[in-house]
């Protein structure tokens, strides 16, 4: 804050110049006002850091003075001192509900008068600070989630080109050597898994999901969830078990989507479930719902946490033997996207440890119906 400036509106001169002398050895500015009329505007041009305000004036009073500058964005923080001959409890309390910072009864020590300033003058240069601070941390918040989201955004593409890119190679046969070919092939589920995560922050972003139900057979659904996990599981030394399922169960869903919710799921259970030795996924229908289940035989997850791990970024360290921690994103997409099928998604203790988390859906949903919305 630069040279403080009060502002004074006071019909009485005396009391003005003592005013103005005691501000004046500070080294403040002051303007004066001697009545209501115009005041408001001559405060508004003088742009004060503090009021100094009288009650009785010969046009009005002072509380409409102190209530139009409360109104102005202009003035509505600035500090308002009352000094005034009226001292009693009404007009006191008057004063302070609608705005005033102080009340100090005639006659006045100037010193006094000075001390209360500077304290309010002090915080409001610190309020004013804060402001400053908070703006401009809101400005670099949003700069850098504007940034990250665009990052995210751009990334889909060349990610997309080195998964084609792979695809095209294994597809081909250009490759003939075996440690090569499953090499490849990790690359590629990776760009895979990339890409869904891109995709799962994205649809967080917007908080909602294009559904496309359409009658699946669920047990074709799991096989090709298996097929695309199978080799991963292996490799990590992990039992991957599609427990058996009932025949030709058909249920009207976004395969996609399930796909998506349960390569999360059995990311996660290889991930923090590895210990268990084995992991076992499959569904059922009950009534009028469809019970889809991973189950690990890892660490489980406390109570304390068994919401919150639904929450975005969310996330704890307990990813086993060095594999890479993640960013909470995976089980947030999963709420999401059990919530925009009509179902929800929860984790259970299993028996004798590990975790198990289900995700239940309704067994026939209008077709489209979402997409449609
Ligand atoms: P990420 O795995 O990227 O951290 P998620 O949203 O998938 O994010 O999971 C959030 C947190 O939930 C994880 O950090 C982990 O602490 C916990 N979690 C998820 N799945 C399991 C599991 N199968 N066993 C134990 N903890 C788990």
């Amino acid at each position: 804050m630069g040279t403080p400036r009060v502002f004074l509106l006071d019909d009485d001169p005396v009391i003005a110049r003592i005013v103005e002398a005691a501000v004046a050895r500070e080294g403040w500015l002051l303007t004066h006002a001697a009545k209501l009329a115009g005041a408001l505007d001559a405060a508004l041009a003088f742009a004060p850091d503090a009021l100094i305000i009288d009650v009785q004036l010969p046009d009005g009073d002072g509380f409409s003075f102190c209530a139009a500058c409360r109104a102005h964005p202009a003035l509505s923080t600035v500090p308002a001192l009352f000094l005034t001959g009226v001292n009693d409890v009404d007009s006191r309390l008057r004063a302070f509900s609608i705005g005033a910072q102080d009340y100090i009864p005639k006659p006045f020590a100037a010193e006094e008068l000075l001390a209360r300033l500077r304290a309010h003058l002090r915080l409001k240069a610190e309020r004013d600070h804060l402001k400053g601070e908070k703006e401009a941390y809101l400005i670099r918040e949003r700069l850098s989630r504007d940034m990250s989201d665009m990052i995210v955004h751009d990334l889909r593409a060349p990610l997309a080109t080195v998964k084609a890119t792979l695809s095209l190679i294994l597809d081909e046969g250009l490759i003939e050597n075996h440690d090569y070919q499953r090499l490849m092939k990790n690359a590629e589920f990776a760009s895979d898994f990339a890409i869904m995560m891109v995709s799962d922050l994205l649809d967080l972003k917007e908080g909602r999901l294009r559904v496309n139900a359409e009658p699946t057979d669920v047990g074709d659904l799991l096989g090709r969830v298996r097929d695309c996990f199978s080799a991963r599981f292996q490799m990590n030394g992990v039992a991957l078990r599609l427990r058996p399922r009932e025949e030709h169960l058909v249920a009207t869903l976004d395969a996609a989507i399930i796909f998506r919710i349960l390569v999360n799921l059995l990311e996660n259970a290889l991930k923090y479930g590895r210990s268990g030795g084995r992991v076992e996924f499959g569904a059922e229908a009950s009534g009028s719902v469809v019970i889809f289940e991973v189950r690990d035989y890892g660490e489980g997850i406390p109570d304390s946490v068994k919401t919150k791990i639904f929450e975005k970024f969310f996330r704890t360290d307990t990813a086993k033997d060095g594999a890479a921690p993640g960013f909470g994103i995976g089980l947030a997409f999963c709420r999401l996207a059990a919530g925009e099928l009509g179902g929800r998604i929860w984790v259970e203790d299993g028996v004798g440890g590990g975790s198990r988390f289900m995700l239940e859906i309704p067994r026939t949903r209008p077709i489209t119906a979402k997409a449609k919305a």
